[in-house]
């Protein structure tokens, strides 16, 4: 599609962000407008595997984001009662090489920083609340909470899961509460001194598991994050504070160098964990889905922010590559939900990595040479 195309991108999260700076790179008009008055830290971490590495670098920022995380030595998983290992994907230089490029913890406002400053001053327009979406005869008419009303000939649901451009397209339909809550908790390292940990450990239990890791190379930041099944929480219930005795009641029987760290963990937070079910259908008129908005999963595989980079990337090119939005939209639509559809299910068997097995598939996956299919 041609250049003077004006594209509105809504929501100023990871899949805003990323394709956003994609299209801006290929010259392209691109606002993006936030709902919030303006960023802050908020307080967890994030896994980015190889397949988004490649995008950071196209981006110009992969550097950057090795810099400010880390790049683990493994991926262990062990059980929480017995301690045993059960599987370690070690992320040496052979490793890397194969999936053309590093495996990175990260703090979420890192990588939100370093998207950020791919785009040009003024991309970003906060206090912006998407209410209305309507086709015009040209163009869609976005209407904004504060009274503003946009015109764009493409517009971009990158507005998560509660996503208001996914209710224009496929109508009302809450998220779906899993039944489980997730804990997490950012803290000083030195907390838990003399804790024997790995840079990043899945703790796997029969109904609950518990991620832990560091976010930078120096080791100076864990995260912990948890998954276990709450029957007082819903899809409308918000994030809460939590406390230590929320991890440490989570896991009472759990193998000692577990409850160690458990007993460090401080600035706890709760919130309800939800996803969608499949749905393929991801565009309707000039407005496409994107991320969280089209297809939040369940994060036991720590693969929805890698689904919202990869879908930058070949939405992007779909963009630039087609003469019309419905093509671009029918050629991105058709690239992504097979891989997408599998990380869906795998994510909701929570098996990934659990057991040695072929991770090459979804860490070696290259948005950017992968053959963009043109559906007919
Ligand atoms: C506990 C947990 C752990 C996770 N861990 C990982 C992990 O390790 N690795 C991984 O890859 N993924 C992980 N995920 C998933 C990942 O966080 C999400 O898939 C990703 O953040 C989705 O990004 P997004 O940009 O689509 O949506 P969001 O991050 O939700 O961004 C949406 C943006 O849109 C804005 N917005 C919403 N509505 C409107 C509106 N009407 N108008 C304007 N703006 C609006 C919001 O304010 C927000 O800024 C995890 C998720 C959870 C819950």
């Amino acid at each position: 599609m041609d250049q003077n195309t004006r594209i509105a991108v809504i929501g100023a999260g990871i899949a805003g962000l990323t394709v956003a700076g994609l299209l801006q790179q290929q010259g392209y008009q691109v606002r993006v407008y936030e709902q919030a008055a303006r960023f802050w830290r908020i307080g967890a971490g994030i896994i980015l595997g190889a397949s988004t590495a490649k995008v950071m670098r196209r981006l110009g920022i992969e550097d950057g984001m090795v810099r400010a995380g880390i790049k683990p030595d493994a991926f262990v998983s062990r059980d929480v009662a017995s301690g045993r290992i059960l599987n370690e994907l070690v992320f040496d230089a052979a490793r890397e090489a194969d999936f053309g490029g590093p495996f990175v913890n990260i703090h979420r406002a890192d990588l939100h920083r370093l998207l950020v400053s791919r785009l040009k001053p003024g991309t970003i327009h906060f206090d912006h609340r998407l209410d209305g979406l309507d086709e015009g005869p040209g163009a869609a008419v976005l209407s904004f909470d504060n009274g503003e009303r946009v015109e764009a000939d493409i517009v971009i649901g990158a507005d998560g899961i509660h996503s208001r451009v996914r209710e224009a397209i496929l109508g009302r339909e809450p998220p779906r509460y899993i039944g489980k809550v997730a804990l997490r908790a950012v803290f000083p390292s030195a907390r838990a001194a003399g804790v024997p940990m790995r840079d990043c450990t899945k703790w796997w239990g029969a109904d609950r598991h518990l991620l832990a890791y560091f976010m930078t190379d120096r080791r100076d930041e864990c995260y912990v994050m948890a998954a276990v099944p709450s029957e007082e929480w819903g899809a409308d219930t918000p994030p809460a504070p939590g406390t230590r005795e929320d991890f440490l009641s989570a896991f009472p029987n759990a193998h000692p160098d577990l409850t160690a760290l458990l007993e460090a963990v401080d600035n706890v937070s709760l919130l309800p964990i939800c996803d969608r079910e499949r749905n393929d259908v991801w565009s309707a008129g000039r407005a496409v889905l994107m991320g969280d908005a089209c297809h939040a999963v369940r994060p036991f595989m720590a693969a929805g922010g890698s689904m919202a980079i990869e879908d930058a990337a070949i939405l992007s090119r779909a963009i630039a590559a087609c003469d019309s939005p419905e093509a671009a939209f029918r050629t991105y639509v058709a690239n992504r939900v097979p891989r997408v559809g599998d990380v869906q299910r795998i994510s909701a068997e929570n098996s990934w990595l659990k057991l040695p097995g072929d991770t090459g598939w979804f860490f070696g996956y290259d948005p950017f040479t992968d053959t963009l299919d043109h559906a007919a």
